[in-house]
């Protein structure tokens, strides 16, 4: 048994993120449905994860089931699945993991009610980093990709507030990277991400 623990009435976030070797951020995609942010996000998770890194992703699959299954696609509802899912994407960059975000997350004052939480401090800790991703693409090239049937149903009227249809979607002005991914491989957006998180020294592994 170890005999030689020190207890901290509290950790700094710092001092977490030394133990765990890394720190932690949170890297938000955002653009309309099929526009390609979960297909990005899976594989930057993958790259992340084969460099050394905790990171995880959070999307609908594991966030709109679970936790959030009590929520609708109201605006009221939307408004609270995003204000849920930027509370937990902070809580692992917090944790010192990285955080990726998949949502299609249309409307600014949502976004930036997510950037904010992350820039709260509390006594030393310094503000965790939210990097937006703009997954961009003409409408008319989700709605030809349209993985999942959603466009059509749309257009016939069986989803009422469908993001980019019957409801709007907000492009960020200015966002951190900005990916047309009608334009870029998912390997290029990837290795943009990547060289973005580099030049901010966010991808230090300590020994
Ligand atoms: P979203 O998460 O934004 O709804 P998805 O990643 O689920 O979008 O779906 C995007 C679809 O577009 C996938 O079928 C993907 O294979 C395809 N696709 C084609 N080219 C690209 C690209 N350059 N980047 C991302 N996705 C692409």
């Amino acid at each position: 048994m170890a005999t030689n623990i020190t207890w901290h009435p509290s950790l700094s976030r710092a001092e977490r993120n030394t133990f765990r070797k890394q720190p932690g951020f949170t890297i938000w995609f955002t653009g309309l449905s099929a526009s390609g942010k979960s297909t990005i996000a899976t594989a930057l998770e993958q790259h992340l994860l084969h460099l050394g890194f905790a990171a995880y992703r959070l999307d609908g699959d594991n966030v709109r089931f679970g936790l959030n299954k009590d929520l609708g696609f109201s605006e009221k509802d939307r408004n609270e699945n995003i204000r849920r899912i930027a509370e937990v994407a902070k809580l692992f960059a917090d944790s010192s993991t990285i955080a990726i975000t998949s949502f299609i997350s249309p409307f600014a004052a949502d976004r930036q009610t997510a950037r904010s939480l992350h820039a709260e401090v509390k006594g030393d800790d310094a503000p965790l980093e939210f990097i937006e991703v703009f997954v961009d693409l003409p409408l008319e090239v989700a709605e030809a990709r349209d993985p999942k049937g959603l466009y059509k149903l749309a257009r016939a009227g069986k989803i009422p507030e469908f993001t980019g249809i019957s409801s709007p979607y907000e492009a960020p002005e200015n966002p951190e990277i900005y990916i047309r991914s009608d334009q870029k491989s998912v390997e290029d957006a990837v290795a943009e991400i990547v060289q973005y998180l580099e030049k901010r020294g966010l991808l230090k592994l300590a020994q």
